[in-house]
């Protein structure tokens, strides 16, 4: 492995399908990127089971193990791992500047592809209680719940995904939908409904969660929205699966977001700094696939690589 420059080519930040296929692009094009693993290494595929629709695996792959082939890959052309998280940057000066706890880092590129996280319900004790009945992943949490009862809330793609998981551990699962109709795609959805341990409540939202100081999460306080009438149920886990919000606190103030904090990006990939390049769930709220976000981290890596052309060109 050749030494560490002062200055890097490219920096990636992020351990997603977005970062790794950025790395996988960059490192056989360019000098050897540097890719920041971040918070949680290999993003939220790592906390998947069967990836069944990732072209190449016909017979479907685990998700920790995509990540892991993924990263192998990177490996071979040269790409420098670091763990860890950075936790300020400084994109006026050039090169950028990456803080970590015990260092600072600089490059010329930059590719975000930070991801994003679950959202929470906002509910007092819901990070109180978590890891004690609440949960954001089901894959992770499923199998501590066999025979037990436990709430999923969300009526997406993810909630349905995570209700017909758990329902294979739990002896019910109750799905709460803040509406009447659910936002999954047809297949997930019919998958659930006809699962005869999942029930659902519709129009409904959860208000509390109540819980013992020994046993964690005991059960959940429901309002039905349209008679506001409320209801205890009993549950053991509480699962929430209400979409995500991307990873960008680091970057407020210096790339442009939208009102929801995703990074804004003109030519798929570039971002209001010249040489600061965006990939995956940080700049899609929309599509949100490991495909489409390996398919960015291709297009960021090649943009990355035209925009060094042109620094090398005049001499800078
Ligand atoms: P999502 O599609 O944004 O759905 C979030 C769900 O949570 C919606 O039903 C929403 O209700 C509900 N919700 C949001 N905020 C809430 C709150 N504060 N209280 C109660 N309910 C709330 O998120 P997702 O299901 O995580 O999916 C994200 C993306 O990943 C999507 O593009 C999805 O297609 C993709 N995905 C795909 C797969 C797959 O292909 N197998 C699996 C998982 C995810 P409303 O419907 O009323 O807005």
């Amino acid at each position: 492995m050749p030494e560490a420059p002062e200055v890097y080519d490219t920096i990636i930040l992020g351990s997603g399908p977005a970062g790794l296929t950025a790395a996988i692009y960059a490192a056989r094009s360019n000098c050897c990127p540097l890719l920041i693993r971040g918070r949680q290494p290999g993003g939220q595929l790592t906390t998947t089971t069967v990836v069944d629709n990732f072209p190449g695996f016909p017979e479907g792959v685990e998700g920790p193990e995509l990540m892991q082939r993924m990263e192998d890959q990177a490996r071979r052309f040269c790409t420098n791992f670091v763990e860890g998280e950075v936790t300020r940057v400084d994109l006026e000066s050039r090169p950028f500047a990456l803080h970590t706890e015990d260092r600072v880092y600089r490059c010329r590129t930059l590719i975000v592809a930070t991801g994003a996280s679950p959202k929470m319900l906002g509910l007092a004790n819901e990070w109180e209680l978590y890891g004690r009945g609440v949960s954001v992943c089901a894959t992770c949490d499923g199998f501590f719940y066999k025979g037990k009862e436990v709430v999923v809330v969300g009526g997406g793609d993810t909630a349905m995904e995570e209700a017909s998981f758990l329902s294979r551990f739990a002896s019910r699962v109750t799905v709460v939908h803040r509406r009447a109709t659910l936002r999954a795609a047809p297949p997930l959805q019919k998958r659930a409904m006809e699962n005869k341990k999942i029930r659902f409540r519709w129009d409904t939202v959860v208000t509390e969660i109540l819980a013992d100081q020994q046993a964690g999460v005991t059960g959940v306080r429901l309002k039905h929205l349209p008679t506001a009438e409320e209801e205890e149920i009993r549950c053991d886990g509480v699962f929430i699966a209400i979409g995500h919000t991307p990873n960008t606190t680091l970057f407020k103030g210096q790339l442009k977001m939208d009102k929801e904090g995703y990074l804004v990006t003109r030519n798929h990939v570039e971002t209001n700094i010249e040489g600061v390049f965006a990939a995956g769930d940080v700049q899609d709220p929309d599509f949100r696939q490991a495909i489409t976000a390996a398919g960015s981290g291709c297009m960021a890596a090649m943009q990355a690589e035209r925009y060094l052309e042109t620094l090398n060109d005049q001499g800078e």
